[in-house]
């Protein structure tokens, strides 16, 4: 099926507009952003919203990168491209960039955005592993308000998320901590392919400790995988290739792949180790780096 079902079609001029047409529509209409992953599940019929809000109208609102009382702050309109070249992120979070030079291709990167990005909730998408890694939190607007809600409440099950039907994500928070270093590390078949996996990592060090960290695995799940058990042997820890390696077989150990044609499943749970330590590596590396 290379069509999708009929549907009627409006642009948003305000978020509030966008959320008022959400609401008229009672759970048949969805936003659509870079249109990259809701155009083609809808080509295919699997999604056949009776009404689409175009929200790309509302850049003033909703596309920005910005410091604010101690915080990153990114629209949900913000464009991958925009993510990749903003010097703003690569002092504070270098793995966005890391992800971004390996998610899809210019065509892509020009239009998709991080909303869409994280509201698809696809386990193979790689900015839902790095917010997880860098814990980050999300604005969540409705008609009665706003809520923020950490990447372990956002992300529910596969491609469900905890935005409700009437509801829109407005922005993306990362906290600005002293001592971060972060990296993504993913394989793919060919390049701008999706991932077979992929790692995002997150230390924050001080006085030579691990005080904090954040670890987070795409593609080899039915959803973003959290690695808790690995943050919780890294904190605390000093920072050495031994302890990742640790990290690194807990990650081959908590992923749950299923074999298709990117490959079976030990090999990908044997790639999930392999990027989980060398994304650890980096991290710590980049880490120290801004420390000396
Ligand atoms: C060929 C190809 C290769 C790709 N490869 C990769 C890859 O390697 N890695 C990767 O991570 N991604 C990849 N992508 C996906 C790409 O990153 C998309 O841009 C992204 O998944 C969706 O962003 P979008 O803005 O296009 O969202 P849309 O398609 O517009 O929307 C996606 C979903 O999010 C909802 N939505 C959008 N914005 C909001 C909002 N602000 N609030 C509430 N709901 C919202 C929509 O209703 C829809 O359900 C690829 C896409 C293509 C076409």
């Amino acid at each position: 099926m290379q069509t999708p079902a009929p549907f009627q079609y409006e642009r948003a001029t305000s978020v509030d507009g966008a959320i008022a047409a959400l609401v008229a529509h009672d759970g048949d209409a969805r936003i659509i952003a870079g249109g990259h992953s809701l155009i083609p599940m809808m080509k295919l019929r699997l999604a056949s919203p009776e009404h689409l809000i175009d929200i790309n109208d509302l850049e003033h609102e909703l596309a920005y990168i910005a410091e604010r009382d101690g915080e990153i702050r990114i629209g949900a309109l913000t464009r991958h491209v925009d993510l990749l070249g903003s010097d703003l992120l690569a002092r504070h979070y270098p793995l966005f960039a890391d992800a971004e030079e390996v998610i899809a291709d210019p065509v892509v990167r020009n239009r998709g955005t991080i909303g869409g990005s994280l509201c698809q909730a696809d386990a193979a998408e790689d900015l839902s592993a790095v917010c997880a890694a860098v814990k980050a939190r999300v604005v969540i607007r409705g008609r009665d308000g706003e809520r923020t809600v950490s990447m372990e409440d956002f992300h529910v099950g596969p491609y469900q998320t905890a935005v409700g039907d009437d509801e829109i994500l407005t922005e993306v928070r990362l906290p600005l901590r002293s001592g971060a270093g972060s990296a993504h590390f993913k394989t793919e078949r060919r390049a701008g392919d999706w991932a077979i996996a992929a790692a995002s990592a997150a230390v924050w060090i001080e006085g030579g400790t691990i005080a904090d960290a954040g670890v987070a695995l795409s593609a080899v799940g039915t959803t973003t995988i959290h690695l808790a058990r690995a943050e919780e042997l890294l904190r605390g820890a000093a920072p050495s290739d031994e302890l990742f390696a640790q990290a690194a077989q807990i990650a081959s150990e908590d992923c749950s792949p299923s074999a298709d044609a990117r490959g079976p499943v030990d090999y990908k749970r044997h790639l999930a180790s392999v990027m989980t330590r060398r994304a650890l590596r980096r991290a710590s590396a980049r880490a120290l780096a801004m420390e000396a």
